[in-house]
Order: structure tokens, then C-alpha cells, then sequence
């Protein structure tokens, strides 16, 4: 009889690029024979993707781990990594080790194609088995990837972030930007279609700033980049995140309306809309600036869908300056928005900054700020009431089968009855009913 395979658990926290490298990570690990474990249980490897971002998912990992002791007692071959952003800094790293002996592994986010070599010495008892590397000049091709959907893809563009806003611990865990080749990514995207892919999202911290770093030879900007993926056979949407505002030019906007497969939806974080907090945030832009860029977007694209990314009580903010951000979030008239309380990060220069805002005040804001936001979400979604839309189908939904459900262009919700076998076509449906966060409607035309 076969050896049994060995089975892995990936616990992935934080943004979609830690999603995506949980999919290499399981690609790789696929690659050397293992499959994927039902439960902690019946894991014989049980791996941590972690995020730095916010404090509390850091919190999590250390209980999650702390909480296998007694697994790791009944079942002493089972083995326990952590990788992801918060090993790449030096003072988590140090709480890992002295906190976690149970802990056979920890590997950075510019280690993760190592990973075969790096059990195989956790395997001969070299553990903990530790590669953490700062940053690297070079970006590795060809990690196996083991996708969670065949319909939809996320696709690295560049990796890293140069802008250093005074929040974010990106730049310090993540390293400078590169730009991977486009014809790597060309390949990528043209591999995924002939697989059946109908949708890409493009990945980096800061996508229009993709190529500034490419050798003069090869050098495409990022709508450059769009232009070469829009005829990729098979491919129907294009998507990508995130968008810095400051680096969004008009050369962006005029690809993004030309191309037809691009979707008329953008994730444009604002973070905060007083000119005062925008300087001490370093992002690069003033809310006048922004509403321009608003305004061009909605002049040359006039269906499209904006989200986007706030925080309240950032160090120094005060009402008048939380107002600004009110202003600017009812004058854009977002489609949705990602609310955050500031929690400092240490290791950021606005961590430092002496003017923190107590927490009750930055609660008393948040909620001020989603139901704004809920009220024009919910007006944004009533504009599709009636409308006739088109929906690429994901699946049926968990409790019945028959109802589907799938996202417009402008990235919204709809659920619908139909037949599951619609899974992965484009289809037509006029909305009859809207809710805050989805639409619902009725099939008119299986196939567009
Ligand atoms: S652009 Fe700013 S917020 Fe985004 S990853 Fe870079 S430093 Fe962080």
C-alpha cells in the first residue's frame, strides 16, 4: 500500500496578497506530495500566514499557536510554522522565538520558494528552521500556485511599496517595490486563460506605480501593462488593487475607459479627507486633488464604482478634521468604503507621534462615519433597481444550490435563482430588489 500523503492546514490572515501567497504556498507544498488536511486533527503540518497591519491579528496568531500545545503533545510529529509579515520584523520574530518553542518553522515573505528545502531540514531535525530575509533585489517565477478558484485569479504585479505613509508597516516588511517582467506576467495571464480563467486581479501595494523600476529596455507603465493584457483570449474582466490616488494619471484613466475588459470599478483608498492629516499621513495628495482625480474618473468612465479605505483618529485629528473626511465621503459618494480605527504600529513614525486620539473619541467617529457610508451605499445599490446587469456567475450559494451568485462589472453582489451549471458564463439580470451590501434579481439571458 502507498505511503499516506502528509496533509497541510494554512491559516492566512490579513489582505489578498497574503491570499495569494497562501495559494503558492500550498502549490508548492502540493508539489512535494502533500494534500490538504480537513482539520487541525488530521494536519501533519499546520502553517500561519500572518499580517502586520493591525495589532490584533498578530494577537491571534500568538494564541492560536499557543493553543496547539496540546495537539502537538498527542501528535509530537505534527509541525508548526508561522511566515507572512509579522515574522518579517525583528522584535516579532524575537517574541516567536522566546514565546512559541512548539514553533518547527518560520520562513519570510521572500523565503516562501524555499519552503521545500526548509522542511526537509525540519524533517532531519535541524528545527526551528528560520529564513527571514529583509528584502530581495530579485523576484522569483515559476512557484507553483494552487489556485482557490479556476474562474478567478490574482496575478502579482509588483511586490514591496516605496511610499512609506506614516500608518503602515508595509514598506518595512514587504521592502521596496519591484515590478515583476511583464512578459511574466503576460505568460501568467495567458496560461490562466487557456485554464478556464475568466477574471484576473492584478496585485501590488501601489499598481500604478508598477514598471518604474523595470531596466529602460523593457519599461511599461502600468496602463501600458493593461493594453498588453486586454486581448489575452479567454480573459473577460480585469481588475487590480490598490490604487494610490497620487500615482493615477490620465493615461490610467484613458486605458481604463478604451479597454473592454477592464471593469469599471476602483478601489481608491482616500484614508482621510483634511489636508492637515493627508500631510502627516504622507500620502502624496490633498482632498482637492483627489476629488479632481474623482471627477476625470467619473467624466471618462461615467458607470463606475468607487470604494475605498478610511481611517478615523489618526494621531492629531480632530473634529474639524474628521468633518473634512465626512465631506469628501459625501461629496464621492462611494459605492462602498473599508472603515479602520487607527491603531498604531510600532516601528511607524505616526506610532510616535504625541497626539494620539483616545479610543472613545475614534469610536465615537467610526460609527458617525459607516452609517454615512451605509446610508450612500445603500443609494448607490438603488440606482441598479430595474437595471439589467451583467453577472459572471461564481456558484450556487451554501444553503441552496439554485440561487447564484456572482458580481457585476462595478464588482457588486447579485444573487439570482438558476441553474448551477450557469457556473463561470457571463449572464444577464434585471435587478429586482437591493439590499446595503447585494442586489437580487432575475435571469433574462444565460449567455452574453
Ligand atoms: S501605499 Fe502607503 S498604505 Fe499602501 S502599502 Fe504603501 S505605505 Fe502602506
Amino acid at each position: 500500500m502507498p505511503a499516506a500523503k502528509p496533509k497541510y492546514l494554512i491559516n492566512t490572515f490579513g489582505c489578498q496578497m497574503n491570499e495569494h501567497d497562501s495559494e503558492k504556498i500550498a502549490g508548492l507544498l502540493e508539489a512535494m506530495g502533500y494534500q490538504p488536511a480537513g482539520d487541525r486533527e488530521e494536519a501533519d503540518l499546520i502553517l500561519f500566514n500572518t499580517c502586520s497591519v493591525r495589532d490584533n491579528p498578530e494577537r491571534k496568531v500568538y494564541g492560536q499557536v499557543a493553543g496547539l500545545k496540546g495537539l502537538k503533545q498527542r501528535k509530537p510529529d505534527l509541525k508548526i510554522g508561522i511566515c507572512g509579515c509579522m515574522v518579517q520584523q525583528p522584535e516579532e520574530l524575537a517574541g516567536i522565538k522566546a514565546k512559541l518553542p512548539q514553533v518547527d518553522l518560520v520562513f519570510g515573505t521572500h523565503n516562501i520558494h524555499e519552503l521545500p528545502e526548509l522542511l526537509q531540514k525540519v524533517a532531519v531535525g535541524e528545527g526551528p528552521v528560520i529564513a527571514v530575509e529583509e528584502d530581495s533585489e530579485e523576484i522569483v517565477e515559476g512557484v507553483p500556485v494552487r489556485r482557490e478558484s479556476r474562474l478567478k485569479a490574482w496575478v502579482n504585479i509588483t511586490y514591496g511599496c516605496n511610499n512609506f505613509c506614516t500608518y503602515c508597516i508595509v514598506p518595512y516588511v514587504r521592502g521596496r517595490e519591484k515590478s515583476r517582467d511583464p512578459e511574466q506576467i503576460l505568460a501568467e495571464v495567458t496560461a490562466l486563460g487557456e485554464d478556464g480563467c475568466k477574471e484576473i486581479t492584478l496585485l501590488g501595494q501601489n499598481v500604478n506605480s508598477y514598471g518604474r523600476d523595470l531596466p529602460a529596455d523593457r519599461r511599461v507603465d502600468f496602463a501600458d501593462l493593461l493594453r498588453r493584457l486586454n486581448p489575452v483570449p479567454g480573459i473577460e474582466r480585469i481588475r487590480f488593487t490598490t490604487s494610490h490616488p497620487k500615482d493615477l494619471s490620465d493615461k490610467m484613466i484613458s486605458a481604463m475607459k478604451e479597454l473592454d475588459k477592464v471593469c469599471e470599478h476602483l478601489h481608491l483608498p482616500l484614508q482621510a479627507g483634511g489636508n492637515r492629516i493627508l500631510q502627516r499621513m504622507n500620502r502624496g495628495y490633498t482632498a482637492e486633488m483627489y476629488l479632481e482625480l474623482v471627477g476625470k474618473l467619473r467624466q471618462a468612465i461615467p458607470e463606475i464604482s468607487l470604494t475605498t479605505d478610511l481611517i478615523v483618529g489618526f494621531p492629531g485629528e480632530t473634529e474639524e478634521d474628521f468633518e473634512e473626511t465626512l465631506r469628501v465621503v459625501r461629496e464621492v459618494r462611494y459605492d462602498g468604503a473599508f472603515t479602520f480605527i487607527y491603531s498604531p504600529r510600532k516601528g511607524t513614525p505616526a506610532a510616535g507621534m504625541p497626539d494620539q486620539v483616545p479610543e472613545d473619541v475614534k469610536r465615537e467617529r467610526i460609527y458617525r462615519l459607516i452609517e454615512l457610508q451605509q446610508g450612500i451605499s445603500r443609494e448607490k445599490n438603488e440606482e441598479y433597481d430595474g437595471q439589467t446587469v451583467e453577472v459572471l456567475v461564481e456558484g450556487g450559494s451554501k444553503t441552496d444550490p439554485e440561487i447564484l451568485t456572482g458580481r457585476t462589472r462595478t464588482n457588486k453582489l447579485v444573487h439570482f435563482a438558476g441553474d448551477p451549471a450557469l457556473t463561470g458564463e457571463l449572464v444577464r439580470v434585471k435587478i429586482t430588489n437591493v439590499h446595503t451590501w447585494s442586489l437580487f434579481g432575475n435571469l433574462v439571458d444565460a449567455g452574453v
